[in-house]
Formats: C-alpha cells, sequence, structure tokens
C-alpha cells in the first residue's frame, strides 16, 4: 500500500491475534511522515473562526462578516496547511472517497463535544461526486444529522473552484431547505458541518436559510481552516 499523499511505501504490522480472529485488517492510507505533518488548532487565534493567528483578536474577513450578519463561532479541527490542502485536493477534487476514513472517527468525536444539538451538514454543490464529501466525514451511527439543508437545483454544478474569491464572497443564496425536516431543527442550538471553512461564504449562507426557521443558536464546526 502506497501512502495517497506522498505516493510512498507504507509497511505495517499485522497481529497473530488479528489473523487469529479474521479480523479485517485496515490498512493506513497516510504515511506516518505524512501525518505527522497535520496541526490541530488549538483555541488560539481568531476567536470567532478559529483562524490560526498571532493575534487573539477578531480577524479581519471576520470582521467583514460581522458588519453584514451576526458574528458565527466556527471550531476547527485542523490547519488548512499544506498537508491539508494535499488532502482535500485528493479527497474533495479527485473524489477519492477511502480518504473519509483517515478522519472519520476523530471528526466524529470532535463535533460530539457540541453536546445536546442538531448537526445539519452542508450539502454537497456538485453532481460530479459519487458522495457528499461532509457527510462522508462523519460516523453516523454516533451522531444523527437531519440534513435539512439542499442545493437549489440551479446552483449544481457551478464549479465553486473555478471562481475567484471575489465571486465567491458575493456569489447570491445556493441553499433552501428540505420542508419535511424544518421541524427537527426548531428547538435546538444547530451545528453546522463543513469539510472547510475558507472565505465563510458558504457557511453564512447556510445560517441565513436556517434563521427564517429558528431563533435559536447556530454554530460551525469544520475539518479544517
Ligand atoms: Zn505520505
Ligand atoms: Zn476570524
Amino acid at each position: 500500500m502506497n501512502c495517497k499523499l506522498c505516493s510512498s511505501f507504507i509497511t505495517y504490522e499485522v497481529s497473530f491475534v488479528d489473523i487469529l480472529w479474521f479480523k479485517s485488517i485496515e490498512e493506513p492510507l497516510i504515511c506516518d511522515k505524512c501525518r505527522a505533518k497535520f496541526v490541530y488548532l488549538s483555541p488560539n487565534g481568531c476567536p470567532q473562526c478559529n483562524r490560526q493567528q498571532d493575534e487573539h483578536d477578531v480577524c479581519f474577513d471576520c470582521q467583514r462578516w460581522n458588519r453584514q450578519h451576526a458574528p458565527l463561532i466556527n471550531r476547527a479541527l485542523l490547519r488548512y496547511n499544506d498537508t491539508m490542502k494535499q488532502f482535500i485536493q485528493a479527497y474533495k477534487y479527485q473524489y477519492d472517497f477511502t480518504l473519509a476514513q483517515v478522519f472519520k472517527a476523530e471528526f466524529t468525536a470532535f463535533l460530539k463535544q457540541a453536546g445536546d444539538v442538531v448537526y445539519v451538514p452542508i450539502p454537497m454543490k456538485s453532481t460530479q461526486r459519487q458522495f457528499n464529501q461532509v457527510t462522508a466525514l462523519i460516523n453516523q451511527n454516533k451522531l444523527k444529522l437531519v440534513e435539512v439543508l439542499v442545493v437549489k437545483p440551479t446552483v449544481f454544478d457551478q464549479k465553486q473552484a473555478q471562481r475567484n474569491r471575489q465571486q465567491r464572497l458575493t456569489s447570491e443564496q445556493p441553499f433552501c431547505v428540505n420542508p419535511h425536516l424544518v421541524a427537527a431543527i426548531k428547538a435546538k442550538k444547530i451545528v453546522l458541518i463543513d469539510d472547510i471553512y475558507t472565505t465563510g461564504t458558504t457557511l453564512h449562507h447556510a445560517v441565513a436559510v436556517l434563521r427564517q426557521y429558528t431563533t435559536a443558536e447556530i454554530v460551525s464546526y469544520t475539518l479544517c481552516r
């Protein structure tokens, strides 16, 4: 097995007990060297979006959002560094579904820290994908998702990656709701879930839609920032 990020060969040990019990052996997808390059975020940095920075003030991006919307608190598990960029590229844009396993348990545990909440994943915006890159990151036996957000049919397959930052910041609302699930989000605090917080646009759009149906607190959790 070769590392999905750097292609180097991975050796791993299979214990005698595993063989004895015909345990399914999980081959590592990423080598130890690449794994060590992932950086876990501390609560330092921007107190609002978790962006890593030396100052502990609200960052420039958040300040701009705050002039237009109520502040959105975002918590992220990992830093969007070069290794994470490589991971997202392979997972999200080259559609390597198997990579969901790398952070599934950790990300699920991270989300569970939010407590008694309703979890709402960001839906996928491309029909080219065979899987939702957000829900695939979550162990749904341990955490129930309410997929109340849906993408408006008109915005499907606009290639977000190819549009520039300014266009993304000002793009129009891509989401609406599944009316059958609206009742499920009424009473409790909502945790929006996305794979990555880049400009914050997607999450702010999601908040704006859900705000029409609930007055409860809405925060977001992302795999990386
Ligand atoms: Zn590697
Ligand atoms: Zn910020």
